[in-house]
């Protein structure tokens, strides 16, 4: 069975994957130029197909028939040929959305509803919130009647989504709007999912609001069109399993913990293990400086160098499936936190005090050491989701990540 996805720009797709662990069929990406579309919808060799940006009305008049929810959507990602030969149009989005909504229990009925966007993935949420009850939805688009300029008139918002590229790989950290300005908003969707936290979802998840981003959209909408695929029902377990199995692949591991506690040991032993690779931040501001740490504190201070860690940081940590070895001073800075947060999993690397070296560290040469771990331990402890003591063997401490990290 030939499947696969028709699209302009297809080179960081994760549906081959998707597809690949949800059934025994040939899944190819097809990048097609616009004049390309129709000839391939006619005459090309495929059972069934996804669509995607910027296609999927584009398809429509190559469609025999529309299921219910593409007609209401007015668009169309999934595409099967039928035994006749002829194309039925349907519109899974729909599901992925709705499984992405149903599955952190938001409550939609009878909210106000905000859409950052007003492209093809808005009308899909539109219509999902539409038939869950909301009371109000409101397009915000940089060029409508309600824009990002006189968002203040709906500041009871109790609903946002986000269906714009805006936050997404490589452009991270760019947020369209300031959460603070929605006192009453509960729950916050992006359809985004490289990074698993844009700087929206960052905020949404700090003031305890129910978020999600776009991975269970994704995968979700891709088991409905594979089961029209195969023309079997699969079970919804395989959702959870798969998104599950994506983030532990995509997430990075990063380590964090005091000069000297071994991050840069296990964080080799670790990549090796996994067969992932290894990026040092100390060694990305060495080569971008060209000289070694102490002489950029001797140049430029400490503060000097915390500007260039940042920015280091920054563009490490927006990768996908690194092993990460930070500095030792990286959790001091509150500018540090997206970038650790927003792909990684942040594991703090926990050694006995007597066992830290001092030598070569101009941090933890100015300042004793016992102060500085008394002062740098609450700071450590809050940043990270994992802590592992790396108090026996180089083994130990690496299996120990592994399965806290993999659990
Ligand atoms: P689209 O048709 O290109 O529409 C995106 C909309 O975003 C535009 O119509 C525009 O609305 C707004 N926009 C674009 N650039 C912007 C900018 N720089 N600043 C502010 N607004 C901007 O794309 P789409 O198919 O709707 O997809 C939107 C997002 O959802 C993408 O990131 C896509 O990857 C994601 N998506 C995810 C899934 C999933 O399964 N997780 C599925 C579909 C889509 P205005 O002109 O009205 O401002």
């Amino acid at each position: 069975m030939d499947c696969g996805l028709i699209g302009r720009k297809l080179s960081h797709s994760f549906s081959p994957k998707i597809h690949s662990l949800l059934g025994d069929y040939t899944y190819r990406l097809i990048p097609l130029e616009p004049e390309e579309v129709g000839e391939f919808l006619k005459k090309g060799e495929f059972h069934g197909l996804n669509v995607t940006i910027p296609y999927k009305k584009t398809v429509m008049e190559y469609c025999a028939e529309l299921t219910p929810a593409a007609r209401r959507i007015g668009s169309v990602n999934t595409i099967l040929r039928r035994p006749d030969g002829t194309l039925l149009g349907d519109n899974t989005d729909y599901n992925g959305f709705l499984y992405q909504l149903n599955a952190t229990g938001a409550q939609v009925a009878g909210k106000k509803a905000l859409v950052l966007g007003s492209g093809g993935a808005s009308l899909t949420v539109r219509t999902v919130l539409a038939e869950l009850g909301a009371r109000e939805i409101v397009v915000i688009s940089r060029t409508g009647e309600n824009n990002y300029h006189n968002l203040g008139r709906h500041a009871d918002a109790q609903i946002i989504v986000n269906a714009t590229p805006v936050g997404m790989y490589p452009k991270n950290g760019e947020s369209l709007i300031d959460l603070s300005q929605f006192p009453h908003c509960e729950a916050v969707f992006d359809l985004i999912y490289n990074p698993a936290k844009t700087q929206l979802l960052l905020q949404a998840q700090r003031r305890g609001l129910i978020w999600a981003n776009g991975l269970g959209m994704l995968v979700a909408q891709a088991k409905v069109a594979s089961e029209r695929f195969q023309g079997k029902e699969l079970p919804d377990s395989l959702v959870a399993q798969i998104i599950r199995r994506l983030e532990r692949e995509t997430h990075n591991i990063l380590l964090i913990g005091m000069p000297g506690c071994g991050k840069t040991t296990i964080g080799q032993a670790l990549a090796q293990k996994l067969g992932r690779p290894l990026a040092d931040v100390d060694e990305k501001i060495v080569a971008e400086a060209g000289c070694s740490i102490p002489e950029i504190f001797a140049k430029e201070g400490e503060e000097g160098f915390r500007v260039r860690e940042h920015r280091a940081l920054a563009e490490i940590a927006k990768q996908s499936g690194l092993i990460i070895s930070a500095g030792g001073g990286i959790v001091t800075r509150p500018e540090n936190r997206d970038p650790m947060e927003e792909n990684s999993v942040v594991v703090w690397l926990r050694r006995d005090i007597h066992k830290l070296p001092t030598d070569g560290r101009p941090v933890s040469q100015s300042v004793p050491l016992e102060e500085l771990y008394r002062r740098r331990a609450p700071l450590y402890e809050a940043a990270a989701q994992v802590t592992v003591d790396n108090n026996g063997t180089v083994e130990q401490t690496v299996d120990e990540i592994i399965k806290r990290v993999m659990e």
